[in-house]
């Protein structure tokens, strides 16, 4: 089964649960468009390189296609149709006004120097200007693209358009219209459901503990925000090394360690663990941050949390959720855990739209609000139906979502 096979049993699951209209799982069940790009690049050398660029426009029942783009070797045409529809979802559930897309380049961007990732950035702008836009569809960061590559695709985006449109992406510098607090959003949002959880279960911050997998955006904002509530940050890990310190990290030491040392490895006051050690230490709560598939067959059987919060996306596959419900591990999934990122995407839009710019504390009193709110509607949920968090999720998305559909087609 490939990713988007998987991400789609997900879609049938809640929807034979809860009696849907099979044909609307139907309708739900392909992307509305997808879009295939080749993208010629000049490189440094005076060579030409032809990129594979993608697109996937997922379903725009509830507004305009949102979703971010990754530069990742991996990136293919099912994956980007898998972040996709969990976009979809995600902003369903986070009862925003958007749909769901998601875009990709197959490259390592890490290869690539700055003007080179520059051209290719641009490159990929030119190539779905068609296709993009405030009311149509808004990109934003995902793994390996920032602010920065947000500036470059605005940048050409207006350049071709002749006007302003700042809120053509999301994710952008604050110079250029983005939005204080985006940044750390995933983060902001991951720390919140802690809170959220941990409230539900009685736990207190200093006797929580917390293993990190994935030090990029994500898991360094989310790291440090939750060090900040008190909870114990006890293990980091990046793509090469791990590290680990029963009593707990120094989240913004480890941060600074990082960009001196470019890795983990040697952190002082913290013992080395072999990368896949992380996800089997004795935890209160285990943090997924990076890529799909990071728990899987040959690992669920090692994992001792009680609690998985996915920031990544996607990171429990379909077998190893079975056997984490199994075991009675709780996961906040993706589409719940990881929407403070696509929520504060959603103000930057808003705040471009209307031309009024908000405070941080602004920003985060309303993501607290709007992710409370999805929090406690798929708790309940979870709670009426007797099914996972996951299955909640997925139950209260797409009773929106067909709402949404049968508003507008009567002959769907
Ligand atoms: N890439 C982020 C996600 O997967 C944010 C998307 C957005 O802000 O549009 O949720």
């Amino acid at each position: 089964m490939n990713i988007f096979e998987s991400a789609l049993s997900q879609i049938k699951k809640a929807g034979t649960s809860v009696m849907i209209d099979p044909d609307m799982i139907a309708r739900l069940s392909v992307p509305d468009k997808r879009i295939h790009v080749s993208i010629p690049v000049q490189m440094d050398d005076g060579t030409v390189q032809i990129f594979q660029g993608y697109r996937t426009q997922y379903n725009n029942a509830r507004g305009p296609y949102k979703g971010g783009v990754r530069f990742h070797p991996k990136v293919d045409e099912n994956e980007v149709n898998a972040l996709a529809l969990w976009m979809t979802i995600k902003c369903a559930v986070a009862n925003i006004p958007l749909g769901g897309a998601k875009g990709g380049i197959t490259v390592d961007p890490k290869r690539l120097s700055q003007g080179e990732l520059e051209r290719l950035s641009r490159g990929y702008s030119k190539a779905m200007y068609d296709l993009i836009g405030p009311d149509q569809d808004i990109p934003a960061p995902d793994v390996n693209t920032n602010e920065q590559i947000m500036a470059w695709m605005l940048d050409e985006y207006e350049n071709i358009a002749r006007h302003k449109l700042p809120g053509a992406f999301t994710g952008k510098p604050l110079a250029l219209g983005g939005s204080l607090g985006r940044e750390a959003a995933t983060g902001q949002g991951g720390a919140n459901i802690l809170r959220y959880l941990a409230k539900k279960k009685n736990w207190t911050p200093q006797e929580t503990t917390v293993a990190i997998q994935g030090f990029g955006n994500v898991g360094y904002h989310g790291a440090r925000l939750i060090q900040d509530l008190g909870y114990k940050v006890v293990a980091l890990s990046d793509s090469r090394s791990a590290i680990y310190n029963e009593e707990g990290l120094d989240v913004s030491a480890a941060h600074v360690y990082k960009q001196q040392t470019n890795g983990l490895s040697g952190f002082p006051d913290a013992r080395d663990l072999k990368n896949d050690e992380l996800l089997s230490l004795p935890v209160s709560v285990l943090i997924p941050a990076a890529l799909e598939n990071a728990i899987n067959d040959d690992n669920v059987s090692n994992i001792k949390a009680s609690v998985i919060i996915e920031l990544a996306n996607g990171p429990v596959s379909n077998t190893a959720d079975a056997v984490l419900a199994h075991n009675d591990v709780m996961v906040v999934p993706d589409v719940l855990a990881n929407a403070g990122g696509v929520i504060v995407s959603y103000f930057e839009w808003v705040q471009n739209k209307t031309q009024q710019y908000w405070s941080e504390d602004d920003v985060h009193h309303r993501l607290d609000s709007l992710l409370f709110d999805a929090f406690e509607d798929v708790w309940n949920v979870s709670v009426q139906h007797n099914t996972s968090l996951r299955e909640a999720a997925y139950i209260v998305a797409i009773k929106k979502i067909v709402d949404a559909l049968a508003l507008k087609h009567s002959q769907r």
